[in-house]
């Protein structure tokens, strides 16, 4: 993610405590030979350490625990579940391993049963897997407790917006705007490839719903079911140290890592995302694998129409008035003037934790470029002159309307 978070540690605690419940149920059914997921609850809960179980919301549920045990004993041989139980507990201690050189997922799906079953048996895992697990992420999310009449993903969205006030309201993987209303809870790692992580506190993060959109193609907008560690190399993704090689949420973030600049020719411009010159290597590899995953650089272009009405907007409000007087007597706004606004008032200006971390950033990358940057300022200020002209022409009120039509100048 592009800036730190601070958990929801109450839910995160919860999410933690139903991960944990989770394996114990398939452990203990395993444990006990009950494979039609007739378990007796009481019992469960009476051993020693899973006596803390009785507070996790999915012991709230037995009917549909027992439904997905039963579905569970029937998708995978029995001889190859207590493998699979020690897949899943390894991958729900992944943030320990988070520095971890050479760390790989034991439960990704697509390798975990590879010599461990045979090729139909791989088929109907892989197949029913992630429909099972889906199951206990809505078992989770939709739960509804008692005290509060809020559900687990209305809790979690308000918590995390009472710890990380100023920012709540900021998509965390794209810097757009977020409603949180409408955010979606993300997989970073995606619950269709990693079951263990299906209700990990830090596997879930509020993004916007471009960024989550389920296209999920490289030349589309969002990330969909991509996995972030090697994007770029489908096959690659759960190679040695694909963890230590991207941002976890809550964990390791790209704040202050990071700038983005314009390239390309006026009326084909995009963004381009780059590494700070101070960062470190593998910040600059993470920095590259978030912007693929997410598609950024194609986020951010498609926004640029935006932040150039803006800066048009803004720019004529400062000059317009100062134009008619300059006309009126056979001068003009200059080219330094309106350099010395963007730069000054603009970006020197700006609150640095705006510029860090919130939809400011975009609005300030872009107008650097465009005052650093010849071949973008000039155009800029040619279109600008021109529409000073006009209202001054028309004698037009000096405030735009933010419906003017977008130049091919942005
Ligand atoms: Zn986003």
């Amino acid at each position: 993610m592009l800036f730190d978070l601070e958990k929801p540690y109450i839910i995160h605690s919860e999410m933690k405590l139903a991960g944990e419940c989770m394996v114990a149920l398939i452990k203990y059914c395993n444990t006990y030979g009950i494979t039609d997921g007739q378990f007796d609850e009481k019992s469960f809960l009476k051993l020693r350490p899973h006596k803390m179980y009785k507070h996790c919301c999915l012991m709230k549920h037995p009917g549909a625990m027992r439904h997905r045990m039963k579905e569970l004993f029937s998708t995978l041989p029995v001889t190859a579940i207590p493998f699979f139980i020690s897949c899943l507990e390894e991958d729900l201690r992944f943030d320990f391993n988070h520095n971890q050189e050479n760390y790989q997922f034991p439960g990704y799906l697509n390798t975990m049963f590879q010599g461990v079953l045979t090729v139909e048996e791989t088929q109907k895992a892989t197949d029913q897997l992630p429909k099972i697990f889906e199951k206990f992420y809505s078992d989770f999310f939709d739960h509804k407790e008692n005290h509060t009449l809020k559900t687990n993903r209305e809790r979690f969205k308000e918590e995390y917006i009472k710890l990380n006030t100023s920012k709540e309201n900021i998509c965390p993987a794209c810097l757009g705007q977020m409603h949180m209303g409408k955010a979606q809870l993300d997989h970073y790692f995606p619950k269709s490839l990693f079951p263990a992580l299906v209700i990990h506190p830090f596997n879930i993060v509020p993004i916007c719903m471009e960024c989550n959109s389920s296209v999920g193609k490289k030349q589309d907008r969002g990330k969909g079911n991509r996995v972030p560690a090697w994007p770029v190399d489908g096959e690659a993704i759960n190679e040695p140290g694909c963890l230590n090689g991207v941002f976890l949420p809550y964990i390791r973030s790209g704040q202050q890592k990071f700038k983005s600049r314009i390239d390309g020719t006026p009326g084909n411009r995009v963004i381009k995302v780059e590494p700070l010159s101070t960062a470190a290597s593998d910040e600059a590899e993470r920095i590259r694998r978030h912007v693929d995953t997410f598609n950024l650089e194609k986020a951010w272009t498609n926004r640029i129409p935006f932040h150039f009405n803006m800066l048009m907007q803004r720019t004529l409000s400062e000059f317009a008035r100062v134009y008619t007087d300059r006309v009126a007597i056979g001068g003009t706004v200059t080219k330094e003037e309106v350099g010395d606004f963007l730069w000054n008032k603009l970006v020197l200006n700006t609150e640095d934790t705006l510029y860090e971390v919130g939809y400011q950033f975009e609005f300030v990358s872009y107008v650097i470029s465009m005052a650093t940057t010849p071949e973008c300022f000039h155009p800029f200020y040619k279109e600008l002159l021109k529409r000073m002209e006009i209202r001054t022409r028309k004698a037009m009120p000096t405030v735009p309307h933010i419906y003017d039509s977008f130049s091919t100048t942005c």
